[in-house]
């Protein structure tokens, strides 16, 4: 199939991503990836600034996952996990709970961020009904979060920026503190906490669990609030009996600078979610940890067994090349490979402080943030950035990169250049 026709398919039959069928925005065809580089089918290389939406930490291609999935795919793809198990599985799950924060050590393997979360609310909702808390089966969270696009997920994203108003009627109602307004390098201001200290307050009655992203709120506004918060968090959900989720499925494996964003707080939650670069962002898999108290807490009275198990539970591929990307990490000095991207995104993302249409440049680990006062126009800025050889998908206000770790300081400051470049011209388009 020549390029054109495959556009043209794509074009009349494939849905992307929040995207129109009928006047969808342009697509780039993609030949093959290699480390930092996007090949596209007309011969051009972009260096990546995504990692594929915070997945691929050690770029693509990466021989040891690509050997991983090879000798996995030849030994067994998958076997159904009901009555059997298998060593990926029994690795993964030894990885996970030997670096996740301290108590976590009951794993379930899943298909996706999204229904990790799922998972996860259901695994709290189950606790409190075997505990005899029936009526604990809402959840508090605060504005400004992310959590996927299940419907569960939607309910507790946030309420203006995310999709309650389409789906009014369908989602289930919860609580939403206001979000954490002190931002993670400045001076922590206990008014912050005020607002998630009152609902919690009055409601924990009904609670079954507080749902938030540790210290980076992604995909709702890519802020990052102090670890003060945090902690607050923990000891309100202690002092009123609710369980604490922490969803770590973007900040997880060193991307905030710490290895779980959990760790910046020195907190532990009860159940924590993890995706996106579990695979190194080779495939989809999800990991849902529980401390060993929500284990034994939802397997007592009735039903007595955690009522989830899809059909690709632990799928064994996934799992052994999510074991390959985990020993890649915690053997490679991360620690430093992210703290320098930290400092060049700092100095290359500079310039934009002095832009007339920005409203804020923030970086923490390796994630980059420029916030403009108004919406980009994403078909000019993308076609921009793709001129310039590089792959930045903004969106609404906001252009960001989290690029793989292994990024050299030249294609970084690549990558900056064209954002500063790209966002002065923005005036103009
Ligand atoms: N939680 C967070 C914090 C996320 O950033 C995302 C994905 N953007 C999800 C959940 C949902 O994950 P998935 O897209 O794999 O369903």
């Amino acid at each position: 199939m020549d390029t054109q026709t495959l556009l043209n398919y794509d074009r009349e039959h494939l849905w992307h991503p929040y995207t129109s069928m009928s006047d969808p925005l342009p697509v780039y065809p993609v030949e093959s990836a290699a480390g930092v580089r996007i090949r596209l089918m007309d011969g051009r290389e972009l260096i990546d600034g995504m990692a594929s939406w915070w997945s691929a930490i050690h770029g693509y291609s990466h021989p040891a996952l690509v050997q991983a999935l090879q000798e996995q795919a030849a030994r067994m793809s998958h076997v159904m996990f009901g009555g059997l198990t298998h060593t990926p599985a029994v690795e993964l799950a030894r990885l996970l709970v030997e670096m996740t924060p301290a108590g976590l050590d009951k794993v379930f393997l899943c298909d996706s961020g999204s229904v990790a979360v799922e998972v996860a609310m259901k695994m709290a909702i189950q606790y409190q009904y075997a505990a005899g808390h029936p009526e604990r089966c809402r959840f508090l969270t605060i504005r400004g979060g992310y959590h996927g696009d299940t419907f569960h997920a939607m309910s507790v994203s946030d309420p203006v920026g995310g999709m309650h108003q389409l789906f009014a009627g369908v989602l289930p109602q919860y609580f939403f503190a206001d979000r954490p307004e002190c931002t993670f390098s400045h001076d922590w201001d206990d008014r912050d906490i005020a607002s998630f200290a009152r609902l919690i307050e009055q409601r924990h009655q009904e609670l079954g669990a507080v749902i938030l992203e540790p210290i980076v709120q992604g995909a709702g506004g890519m802020r990052f609030y102090h670890p003060e918060y945090l902690r607050q968090v923990r000891y309100l959900c202690d002092t009123y009996g609710v369980l604490l989720i922490a969803d770590e499925i973007a900040t997880g494996f060193g991307r905030s600078g710490a290895l779980f964003a959990c760790d910046h707080a020195g907190i532990s939650p009860d159940i924590m979610c993890l995706g996106k670069a579990l695979t190194g962002g080779t495939m989809t898999l999800a990991a849902v940890l529980a401390t060993s108290e929500v284990g034994r807490g939802v397997s007592q009275g009735k039903p007595g067994v955690f009522m989830h198990g899809p059909t690709f539970m632990a799928n064994p591929l996934a799992c052994h090349v999510a074991c390959a990307s985990i020993r890649l990490l915690v053997e490679s000095d991360w620690q430093q490979q992210v703290a320098r991207i930290a400092r060049l995104l700092e100095q290359g993302l500079a310039p934009c402080r002095e832009l007339a249409q920005v409203a804020d440049v923030r970086v923490l680990g390796a994630i980059g943030v420029v916030e403009l006062k108004k919406p980009v126009a994403m078909r000019e800025m993308q076609a921009a950035f793709v001129e310039r050889g590089v792959w930045v998908r903004p969106f609404g206000r906001l252009v960001y990169v989290m690029p793989p770790y292994c990024i050299t300081a030249v294609d970084l400051q690549i990558l900056t250049a064209a954002i500063v470049q790209v966002v002065a011209g923005e005036g103009r388009l």
